[in-house]
């Protein structure tokens, strides 16, 4: 059974063409900016079959077209990847189109069945240089490091995320660092720029912890037409979400 904390249908964010999202509850980081902040904690969620996951996929498949299909993301999908691998596998003999959207931090052999069956990761890289990412996680970037590396060997397509924070992930020296250590990444087919904004705020609040971001203003355009073209020159497609 996998613990969900919630769906949502028709989204048109999360992978390519409309997607049902299951957002997972559970993640190993606490991001400063976190938007889903009422996932993290591990406890909670609701118990779902996936029996009742491929039943809710059937019934929005009109809606998929193409290109849509599933998207798992959370929460950090992987830390229940042990019971995730079912869920993709039925999806997949359906032939359901997959995405994991992850913080690319667990890697074992749950996670690589898991991605057997994926066709895009949604990888969020949340910082180029290790203590900057410490920062803004709580944990350093080596473990997702390498996870790309694997999906790199395995040839698996990656669309790279990354949350453009005023003051702490909008350096252009760091973007163009961050370019630089991917732009021979053949899997990855195109960098998402993820502008900041405030929306977690009010769940951090909700949920007793202090929200560290709050004099952090949402980016400028000028910010995130300079952040694309320093990182147009490393990947094959860039757009701001
Ligand atoms: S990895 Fe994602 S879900 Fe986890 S704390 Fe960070 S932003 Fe939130």
């Amino acid at each position: 059974m996998l613990r969900v904390h919630s769906f949502e249908s028709l989204g048109t964010y999360d992978g390519p063409g409309i997607r049902l999202v299951a957002f997972l509850q559970g993640c190993n980081f606490k991001c400063l900016y976190c938007a889903n902040a009422d996932t993290i904690e591990l406890k909670g969620g609701s118990e779902t079959s996936a029996e009742e996951i491929v039943a809710m996929a059937k019934n929005q498949k009109p809606f998929f077209g193409k290109k849509g299909g599933l998207t798992f993301s959370g929460g950090e999908p992987l830390v229940q990847a042990k019971q995730l691998l079912p869920v993709v596998k039925a999806l997949k003999e359906e032939g359901f189109h997959i995405c994991i959207d992850t913080n690319g931090s667990i890697l074992n052999e749950d996670v690589k069945a898991v991605m057997q069956f994926t066709d895009i990761v949604l990888l969020d890289i949340k910082h180029i240089y290790s203590e900057q990412h410490e920062r803004l996680t709580g944990k350093k970037n080596e473990k997702t490091l390498a996870f790309i590396n694997y999906l790199k060997e395995i040839n698996k397509p990656v669309w790279l995320r990354y949350v453009l924070v005023p003051g702490y992930s909008d350096n252009p020296d760091h973007l163009h660092q961050l370019g630089a250590h991917f732009q021979n990444f053949e899997n990855i087919e195109k960098l998402e720029i993820q502008p900041y904004h405030e929306l977690g705020a009010h769940k951090y609040e909700h949920l007793g912890w202090e929200y560290q971001l709050k004099d952090v203003k949402a980016n400028t355009p000028e910010q995130l037409d300079t952040a694309k073209s320093i990182l147009t020159n490393y990947f094959k497609e860039v757009v701001i979400n």
